[in-house]
C-alpha cells in the first residue's frame, strides 16, 4: 500500500451504486481509479452512467477512466488489466465489487440464472482476483478488497445463485489472503446487507418491509457507508487485518 497518495485504484462496477461510491471514496489528487462496467441490454445507458461517475470523481478533485469490461470474460478482463498495467505501471488496489442478481426459488432456477450470477459475481472476481495480484505480488504490496454480501453468511430464500456466489467470494477472499499474506497483499471483504441502489430499487414493498424488519439500525444502508469500510481497509490503518469480512448490514447479523 502506497501512502504517497499516488495510488492505483482498480473497482469493478463503478458505474453505479456501491460502485460509484467507491470511485467517489478513494477520489482525491494523483490518485487514478481505472473502473470497468457492463450491460450488454443497455449499451447508451450503460456509458452515460460511467461517464457520470467519471465527472463526479473528475468533480471531487480526481482522475477516472472507465472501460466497458465483462469481469465473467477472461479475455477482457485480461486486456483490462494490461491497459492498467501499461498506462499506470501498477495497482495498488483493487475492489471485487461487480455483481448482478436472477432471483428466483430454487425449485424454478435455471442452470443459465445460475451461471449467469456466478460468472460474474464469483468468477469475475477470481479472474480481476488472478490479475491484479501478479501486479501487487510483484510489487510486494496491494490490498484486494472484495464485496460479499449479509445474505452469503445468512442465506436468503430466492437468491441460492446469489448466496452461493457471495459465501464463495468470502471463501476466495480467505484463500486469497493466506496465498498473499507473505508478499506484503492483504485480502478482505466487505459484507452489506440492505443498501440503497438500483440492485435493491426492484424489490417490492412487501420484501423491502420484510428486510426492513431484520435491521436493528431500523433502516436502509447508503453506499457510502460501504465505500468507508473499503476505504478503511484500504488505508495504512488496516495494513495488520486480512482474510476478513467486515459487516455494514446495520446488524442484520449479529
Ligand atoms: P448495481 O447498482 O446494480 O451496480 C452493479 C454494477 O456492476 C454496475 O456498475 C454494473 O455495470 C456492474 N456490472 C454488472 N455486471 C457486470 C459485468 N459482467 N462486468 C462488469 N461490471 C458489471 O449494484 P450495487 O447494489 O451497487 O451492488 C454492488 C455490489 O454490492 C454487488 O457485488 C452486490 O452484489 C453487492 N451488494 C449489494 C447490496 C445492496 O443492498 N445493494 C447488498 C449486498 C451486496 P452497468 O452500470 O453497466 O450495469
Amino acid at each position: 500500500m502506497k501512502t504517497d497518495e499516488t495510488q492505483v485504484v482498480v473497482v469493478t462496477g463503478g458505474s453505479r451504486g456501491i460502485g460509484r461510491a467507491i470511485c467517489l471514496e478513494f477520489a482525491a489528487p494523483g490518485t487514478r481509479i481505472f473502473f470497468n462496467y457492463f450491460n450488454p441490454a443497455d449499451p447508451q445507458g450503460e456509458k452515460a452512467h460511467a461517464e457520470k461517475t467519471e465527472t463526479l470523481v473528475k468533480g471531487a478533485g480526481g482522475w477516472a477512466k472507465s472501460q466497458s469490461v465483462n469481469v465473467a470474460s477472461e479475455n477482457s478482463v485480461k486486456t483490462f488489466f494490461d491497459t492498467v498495467m501499461h498506462e499506470a505501471g501498477r495497482i495498488d488496489v483493487l475492489v471485487n465489487n461487480a455483481g448482478i442478481t436472477r432471483d428466483k426459488l430454487l425449485m424454478r432456477m435455471t442452470e443459465a440464472d445460475w451461471d449467469a450470477v456466478m460468472d460474474v459475481n464469483l468468477k469475475g472476481a477470481f479472474h480481476c482476483t488472478r490479475f491484479a495480484g501478479r501486479a501487487m505480488v510483484n510489487q510486494r504490496s496491494g490490498r484486494i478488497i472484495n464485496i460479499a454480501s449479509i445474505v452469503g453468511i445468512i442465506g436468503n430464500p430466492g437468491q441460492a445463485n446469489y448466496v452461493a456466489s457471495k459465501a464463495g467470494i468470502i471463501g476466495l477472499t480467505k484463500t486469497a489472503a493466506r496465498e498473499f499474506a507473505q508478499r506484503g497483499v492483504t485480502v478482505n471483504a466487505v459484507a452489506p446487507g440492505f443498501i440503497e441502489t438500483d440492485m435493491t430499487a426492484v424489490l417490492s414493498e412487501k420484501v423491502r418491509t420484510e428486510m426492513m424488519a431484520q435491521i436493528p439500525l431500523g433502516r436502509a444502508g447508503q453506499p457510502e457507508d460501504v465505500a468507508h469500510a473499503v476505504a478503511f481497509l484500504a488505508s495504512e490503518q488496516a495494513a495488520y487485518i486480512t482474510g476478513q469480512v467486515i459487516h455494514v448490514s446495520g446488524g442484520m447479523y449479529i
